[in-house]
């Protein structure tokens, strides 16, 4: 078992969606692993100024590991839509100008989609880097990476899930991600697939 002081883990995030994913992430994943939320502990967000979600996702672990004393994991995710060379990527959160505003953010990439859809499908694919790191200086941080391919809808469908869910298309299901159930979410997901690497790395050791 791979392991950190207290085994307690900071969770390096402050969005809500996320971290109620990650909780039931973590319930499944039955670790012996205590989980407490940065917001908890008064952590505000790092900056992220990193090119790439493995660089953020460091950033805001070794931050929250910096500021709690404990071992810190940090999700670093978003969706890539290559016809418009992988944006929002990175700046999903911010993809409308407005940080954490969902609603702005779909306009916006349906917006910037307009002149691609020519009756086709529009490739995307949500992305999950996790990042751990047992103190803030860790020189050899697990990195875990999940993605999750799908294609963008030309309109908003389902009310679950968060950020781009509703336009996130899963041809073989016939359902976008935001009509899915939470648990089918986790099972299927970029963040899924990127724990179920992480629970396997802690158990390995
Ligand atoms: P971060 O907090 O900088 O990692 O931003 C992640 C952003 O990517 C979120 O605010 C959402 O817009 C988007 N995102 C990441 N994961 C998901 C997901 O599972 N569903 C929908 N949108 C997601």
């Amino acid at each position: 078992m791979y392991s950190f002081a207290d085994n307690t883990l900071i969770l390096a995030s402050n969005n809500q969606g996320k971290i109620k994913e990650f909780n039931s992430l973590f319930e499944f994943a039955a670790l012996p692993i205590q989980v407490i939320a940065q917001g908890q502990l008064g952590i505000i967000d790092a900056i992220e100024d990193g090119l790439s979600f493995v660089e953020n996702a460091l950033i805001k672990a070794r931050h929250a590991a910096k500021a709690s004393g404990h071992a810190a994991l940090a999700d670093d995710s978003g969706l890539c839509v290559p016809i418009l060379g992988g944006a929002p990527g990175i700046y999903s959160a911010r993809f409308g100008g407005e940080h954490g505003n969902d609603a702005l953010n779909n306009q916006t990439l349906l917006e910037k989609l307009k002149p691609h859809r020519n009756g086709q499908p529009i490739p995307a694919m949500f992305v999950c880097v996790l990042a751990l790191v047992r103190h803030a200086e860790d020189p050899l941080p697990l990195i875990c990476q999940g993605i999750w391919q799908g294609e963008i809808l030309e309109e908003i469908r389902g009310e679950g899930g968060f950020g781009y869910d509703p336009l996130f298309w899963l041809p073989e299901l016939g359902k976008a991600s935001a009509e899915l159930e939470k648990l089918e979410k986790n099972k299927i997901s970029h963040r899924g697939i990127a724990m179920a690497q992480f629970r396997a790395a802690m158990l390995a050791g």
